[in-house]
């Protein structure tokens, strides 16, 4: 409980005049400690308002580590679709290879065809 903290923290409310609870109930110290709790605050999604410390954990930004870890995470990401793309260009490459082989073997199959008509109708 802050009011045992080894610098105990000053009720809120207390501080402000009047506290809702006895000096006994309130977690917070009813006496001038000379370290005042923070307004409490109610975060969204919540009921309940917290202060001093549980409000500043809630609040904090990403910390450094998660932060490094997104990057990685995004680094690895990147690099799967470079690896990806390479590949998909290759296959493309490959198809474009075949494909101009069916077009050339077309025109010599179409060749032939016409010089066997010509030689037929020349018999
Ligand atoms: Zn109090």
């Amino acid at each position: 409980m802050p009011k045992h903290f080894t610098t105990p923290v000053a009720c809120y409310y207390w501080a402000r005049g009047r506290c809702v609870f006895s000096d006994e109930d309130c977690q917070y110290a009813h006496w001038d400690t000379g370290n005042t709790a923070s307004a409490p605050i109610l975060l969204s999604g919540s009921t309940q308002a917290v202060a001093g410390r549980a409000a500043e954990r809630q609040l904090r930004l990403p910390d450094e580590e998660a932060v490094r870890e997104k990057v990685k995470e995004l680094e690895t990401w990147e690099k799967n679709l470079l690896v990806r793309k390479d590949l998909l260009r290759l296959r493309e490459e490959a198809l474009d290879h075949r494909e101009r082989g069916l077009v050339a073997r077309e025109e010599d199959v179409a060749a032939r065809e016409r010089e066997v008509w010509r030689r037929e109708r020349g018999l």
